[in-house]
């Protein structure tokens, strides 16, 4: 049983890149930031294995490690890094009120959120068992593994055509796989694809597996209007259907857009509650890259700090 409510100067929610560089800027600024993790601490990286496009890793390195490296940096300045999921928030009321795990509650005079977004997948078991061995939901982290190689990718909205079009330059062949008759991708996405020789697009196409024992090899296509099944060989299977903010615990607290992400004032990292700032992908459905998430981490410090200034 929890008792004294705790009182910080700065609560961080989330710890991928943008939450962490957060944690590096706020606590170099004595802003004593106290970070809770969240659901799967270090984020999305810590699914990737080679990241070879974050500035300043000549060499590239390893999702995981680089994670390791950000909350070494974070420490290193005395961030508070604890276990814990946020769970509820009230932002309607000075300080911020917000409750982690369902029980122990903090009150903070700036909050920034750092949650990120989740991609979606297929749900198949093979997706799931070939997950970083060719099967991949990020075109720009790994697209550069299959250098001329063959590779389909799922999905049919701007996400999927910009992957496909990206991955075109870089390998043999690539299959699209969309679901239905048509695409949701603008028409000048679908444009692009459909006159990419390197494309080929099949529509009303299923994947009923990925294929392959240590990496992929293939794809078992279904076509839904014909009711035929064919096997294409492929090295690399990305999906490309979407990802969903992780900012269920917002709502209602805090103006989102209608795809769920949260709303920042443009060129800032301020929500539509003042102390309260977001960055990273939770806030970001364009460029979703992890220097782009440091970038706007960054921004949030400087912007939480600013604001702490002006209330004194
Ligand atoms: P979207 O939600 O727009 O599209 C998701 C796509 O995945 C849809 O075509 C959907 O099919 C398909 N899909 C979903 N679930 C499955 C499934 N289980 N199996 C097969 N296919 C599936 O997501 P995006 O990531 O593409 O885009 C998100 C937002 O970001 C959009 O607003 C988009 O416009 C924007 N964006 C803009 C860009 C730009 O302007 N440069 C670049 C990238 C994104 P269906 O159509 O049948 O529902």
């Amino acid at each position: 049983m929890e008792n004294a409510t705790e009182h910080v100067q700065c609560l961080i929610i989330g710890s991928g890149p943008a939450g962490y560089t957060a944690a590096i800027y706020a606590a170099r600024a004595d802003m004593k930031p106290v970070m809770y993790q969240g659901m799967q601490p270090g984020g999305q990286l810590t699914i990737t294995t080679e990241v070879e496009n974050f500035p300043g890793y000549p060499d590239g390195a390893q999702g995981p490690q680089m994670m390791e490296d950000f909350k070494a940096q974070a420490e290193r300045f005395g961030t508070d890094i604890r276990w814990g999921v946020a769970s509820k928030v009230d932002f309607s009321v000075s300080p911020k009120r917000v409750w982690i795990d369902e029980k122990t509650e903090i009150t903070a005079d700036t909050v920034i959120i750092s949650t990120g977004a989740s991609a979606k997948w297929l749900g198949l078991p093979s997706e799931e068992r070939l997950n970083g061995f060719g099967v991949s939901a990020c075109a720009v982290c790994d697209g550069f593994f299959f250098k001329g190689q063959d590779v389909a990718i799922v999905g049919a909205g701007d996400t999927a055509c910009e992957e496909a079009t990206y991955l075109s330059k870089l390998c043999n062949k690539v299959t699209m796989i969309v679901r239905r008759e048509e695409m949701r991708a603008s028409k000048a996405m679908q444009h692009r694809v459909l006159n990419n020789p390197k494309i080929t697009v099949l529509f009303n196409s299923e994947t009923e597996e990925i294929l392959g024992d240590k990496g992929v090899t293939g794809a078992r296509i279904k076509n839904t209007k014909e009711n035929t099944t064919q096997d294409i060989t492929v090295t690399g299977f990305f999906v490309a259907i979407g990802h969903d903010p992780n900012s269920g615990i917002f709502k209602g607290q805090l103006v989102l857009h209608d795809n769920g992400y949260i709303n920042t004032v443009a060129g800032t990292t301020r929500t539509s509650i003042a102390g309260v700032f977001a960055a990273g992908d939770v806030q970001d459905y364009t460029y979703r890259q992890a220097v782009t998430a440091a970038g706007s981490g960054c921004m949030a410090a400087l912007d939480a700090e600013r604001w702490l200034t002006e209330q004194e």
